[in-house]
């Protein structure tokens, strides 16, 4: 059956904050397509997944070139997603894809940030999308072997050729981002977005200067890993669960799971409970706390978890004395 929007979207608890000094808003929450949208998983759920997001007022859809596995099946699948359901909406989402990590054979396939490999894996991902465009377009890494100014410039090449409306960076230090900043500036494509780890148990963006150097160059950040994969759900509290992202051997930091986290994280989750939440809400509007973080972008393996973490928006406010709670508790 053809899909139609729910007719509310806009009106429920998402809310849109603007990406640093721009014109454009983005949900508080993205969904991303790191995991979950490969070709291990059942293209009906995806669909579901997405969609329901879409429902939920989500217009953000964060992918990679690869996103997979393989690498590259998350975008063909979000790209039948695009052609079969979403066609008509498609003035209202933001569809974002990256390029930096290793994607085909030989010297020019290797990741990095060289002009020939960025817009080759650029034209590929538009391909795998079936679009003309992507709203915004990552270097997904600093590549110390190339010059900065040469992805800087691949970058504005993407927008001058419409294949990209806005450029982004992906895990650059604060220096290595105020750099680029500066070189996209002059070549008149101002860098839109950062997209950092970041979570309760990461924050090397509050640390290291990242957040102020972002706002400072007027550029965006959105937050991947808020709920560190799942850590900071109720999920692993009990155990590891069968078909958790643990037992996949995907991408899981399994050495974070000692039992001292897990005490802390039971503290977490009661802390969590007092404010009639769950561990992942909380997780995440600690997250959102700082109105420089412009959006996070998360990953659900079910409907049900995107529905719980969207739910997250009915209660953003943190008092000092809960925000210095989870300090001692995470200081522990
Ligand atoms: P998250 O921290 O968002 O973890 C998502 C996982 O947590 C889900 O797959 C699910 O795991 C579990 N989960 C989510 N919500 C709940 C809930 N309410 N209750 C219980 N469990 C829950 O990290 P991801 O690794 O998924 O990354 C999110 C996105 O960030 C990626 O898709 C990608 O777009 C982006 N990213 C970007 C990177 C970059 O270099 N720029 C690197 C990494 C990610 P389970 O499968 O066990 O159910």
């Amino acid at each position: 059956m053809t899909y139609v929007a729910e007719s509310a979207r806009y009106d429920g608890t998402m809310r849109y904050r603007r990406s640093g000094r721009s014109g454009l808003d983005l949900p508080l929450l993205s969904l991303g397509f790191w995991h979950n949208f490969g070709d291990d998983r059942p293209y009906c759920v995806q669909r579901e997944i997405a969609l329901r997001a879409f429902d939920l007022g989500i217009t953000h859809f964060d992918l990679a070139n690869n996103y997979g596995p393989p690498y590259g099946a998350a975008e063909i699948n979000a790209g039948r997603l695009l052609r079969e359901e979403l066609a008509a909406y498609r003035d209202e989402l933001i569809i974002s894809t990256k390029a930096g990590w290793d994607m085909w054979p030989g010297p020019y396939g290797q990741g990095g940030g060289s002009r020939k490999y960025v817009l080759a894996s650029l034209d590929q991902s538009l391909s795998r999308l079936g679009l003309d465009y992507v709203d915004i377009f990552y270097s997904h890494r600093f590549d110390p072997t190339t010059p900065l100014e040469e992805t800087a410039a691949a970058l504005d090449t993407a927008v001058r050729q419409g294949k990209a409306l806005y450029v982004g960076i992906s895990s650059y230090t604060a220096e290595n981002s105020a750099s680029i900043a500066r070189i996209l500036r002059e070549l008149g494509t101002p860098l839109l977005i950062h997209q950092p780890s970041y979570s309760m148990l990461n924050r090397w963006i509050e640390t290291e200067g990242l957040l102020d150097t972002a706002a400072e160059e007027g550029v965006g950040v959105i937050g991947f890993t808020a709920l560190a994969q799942g850590l900071l759900t109720s999920k692993y509290l009990d155990g590891v669960p069968t078909g958790s992202r643990a037992t996949q051997g995907k991408s899981f930091q399994t050495e974070l799971l000692t039992a001292e986290m897990i005490e802390r994280l039971r503290k977490l989750d009661a802390l969590a409970a007092r404010r009639g939440q769950t561990l992942a809400q909380l997780a995440l509007a600690w997250a959102l706390r700082d109105p420089r973080v412009t959006s996070l972008v998360i990953g659900a393996s079910s409907t049900q978890q995107l529905e719980q973490n969207v739910a997250t928006l009915d209660n953003l406010d943190l008092s000092a004395d809960e925000l210095a709670e989870i300090d001692a508790l995470l200081d522990d």
